[in-house]
């Protein structure tokens, strides 16, 4: 772990200085590139991870990298956590916690509405290798409790959801799983700890999709699993150096590049959002609008009390979806119609529930009128941007005036 001189509570500094250092041979202040896939080693160093440890020195990239350990060391200042640790993607990492906390036999709490490929993973590879799922919907707390048996090994929940933006009060379920002492793991991809730090409410784990708002940019794909410093130091040895999900360090480089303004592009994404927001609720070719900085919000009050940035994401509906999303891909010209989030371009694409729950979500009756009754039916997931937001508007204005 590289010693950050600067100890400082607050997110900015933080953001900027944490995990970096100049460079003590060329005195260089931005952080260098370290591409080397291997490192001079000791004639009496270890082959097999088996004996990687903490001060174990750079050996080979899989294993650790100098430019990797920095963007990790930012994280875990960001989220305040013992350790993190970084991989190729989110989905890399949310597969490392999987296989960290969970074997064959024991079983897993999810929300019932997550990200595609999370629901997904969740339903197709888990129970193939013996592990039973439960989905649940963790907005309500009293949905908890009944579900927990005697072999949950892992409660995970994401707040905000993708895509409906449905929250989970992370305090609460937190009491539940120490209780109980099983371990509760957060993908905190949409709020980022500017928002919300899972670790501090009682949470164990949190994980980043590091291609959203934590690089910011949209050209560079990483993610990320944060938590208790033996948790992680296990994740690295049995999972990352063993299953090879590890990010390339010019990746890191370019995600630590985007960390630094995070906390300054969150506040711009939420300014933004509000705008386009209120833009939305008013205008006349839109149904519904969901953001938890509206108080239309059907959790608006857990918003406030959980959330010190509502974030950039925005769902809404309009009457005839597919024929609205046609529309937006051909007319929209600043915003671009394609999926991922969290970038300083804004995005937009278009979920059709009945899509959504044929291919990722397989719910209950119950759970899908819950579903259908948070998110209506067909969903506009906008990433508001950081352009200048009266330009969205107008934007939205032009192709909305094509419906
Ligand atoms: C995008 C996303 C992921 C997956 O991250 P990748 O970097 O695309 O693998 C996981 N969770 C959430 C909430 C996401 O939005």
């Amino acid at each position: 772990m590289t010693e950050t001189r600067i100890k400082s509570e607050n997110m900015r500094t933080l953001a900027i200085h944490a995990g970096e250092e100049p460079d003590k041979t060329t005195h260089a202040s931005a952080p260098n590139i370290v591409m080397s896939t291997t490192f001079l080693a000791d004639a009496d160093a270890s082959f097999s991870a088996e004996d990687f440890g903490d001060d174990t020195p750079f050996f080979y990239s899989r294993w650790g990298n100098p430019t990797v350990t920095q963007l990790e060391d930012k994280l875990a200042a960001l989220e305040g956590a013992e350790a993190g640790i970084a991989f190729a993607s989110g989905m890399a990492a949310v597969t490392a916690l999987f296989l960290h906390t969970l074997k064959a036999g024991d079983h897993l709490i999810i929300s019932d509405i997550s990200y595609a490929a999370t629901a997904e993973l969740s339903h197709n590879l888990l129970p193939n290798l013996g592990i039973e799922v439960t989905r649940v919907d963790l907005s309500n707390i009293e949905n908890l409790r009944g579900k927990i048996k005697d072999n949950t090994r892992l409660i995970y929940a994401e707040n905000p959801a993708n895509p409906i933006l449905r929250l989970t009060d992370i305090e609460a379920v937190a009491t539940i799983s120490y209780e109980r002492n099983i371990p509760f793991a957060v993908d905190a991809t949409f709020a980022t700890p500017v928002a919300v730090r899972p670790l501090s409410l009682g949470a164990d784990y949190v994980i980043h999709s590091l291609t959203k708002y934590l690089g910011g940019h949209g050209d560079a794909i990483g993610g990320a699993v944060l938590g208790k410093k033996s948790d992680i130091a296990l994740i690295r040895k049995n999972i990352a150096i063993r299953t090879g999900g590890i990010i390339s360090p010019f990746n890191a480089w370019l995600i630590m590049r985007g960390l630094a303004t995070l906390p300054i592009r969150m506040k711009a994404h939420e300014e933004g959002a509000f705008i386009v927001a209120r833009f939305l609720e008013e205008h006349s070719k839109i149904k519904r609008v969901i953001y938890p900085g509206l108080p239309s919000h059907p959790q608006h009050d857990l918003a406030v009390r959980q959330m010190k940035n509502f974030s950039g994401m925005i769902t809404f509906q309009v009457d005839d979806g597919q024929t609205c999303a046609k529309i937006f891909s051909k007319h929209l010209k600043i915003i671009h119609y394609a999926v991922s989030l969290g970038h300083h371009r804004s995005l937009i694409f278009y979920l059709p529930t009945q899509e959504l729950l044929r291919t990722s979500f397989w719910l209950d009756d119950e759970q899908k009128r819950s579903f259908e009754e948070y998110a209506g039916d067909g969903i506009f997931r906008l990433s508001v941007g950081l352009e200048e937001p009266e330009d969205l508007c107008k934007d939205l204005d032009n192709a909305l005036s094509l419906l």
